[in-house]
């Protein structure tokens, strides 16, 4: 209702690849939350920079509005049964920690996992069942 500074006052930049994608600050947990379990979880397949709809739907009940924000934001695109992830540097970085995931799984075991508090999409209290370090989830 404020209006004063038009709605560009209402987006958050998040570094992307070929600079910063804006987001509606109502919507960045979320977004942020969508956007790197999907990164996880699309590395381990063999197409890591697919998101697929069946996935989605799996994990949030009510996914679209983040998932259209993601869309019009820049970060994803309508692909065939899903989305396609456009920063590819990102899709490489979560392809490379996937590879060292065995590694990071040993700091784990010695130093502790890290839950991850902002990638809060599956829980009430916003604590992800993921690590930040070794991305395993913490609950079977
Ligand atoms: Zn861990």
């Amino acid at each position: 209702m404020s209006g004063s500074g038009g709605d560009d006052s209402n987006l958050v930049p998040i570094p992307g690849g070929d600079g910063n994608y804006y987001v509606q600050a109502a919507l960045l947990g979320e977004v942020l939350s969508l956007y790197h379990h999907a990164l996880i979880d699309a590395a381990r397949t063999d197409s890591p920079d697919f998101v697929p709809t069946e996935w989605l739907a799996r994990l949030a009940e009510d996914a679209e509005p983040t998932v259209d924000e993601l869309c019009r934001a820049g970060m994803w695109e309508v692909f065939i049964n899903g989305y396609r992830v456009l920063d590819s540097a990102a899709v490489e970085r979560a392809v490379q920690n996937v590879r060292r995931a065995p590694e990071a799984r040993i700091d784990c075991e010695k130093l502790g996992h890290m839950p991850t508090a902002h990638w809060g999409l599956l829980t009430d209290d916003g604590i992800s069942p993921m690590c930040m370090r070794c991305y395993d989830y913490l609950e079977a």
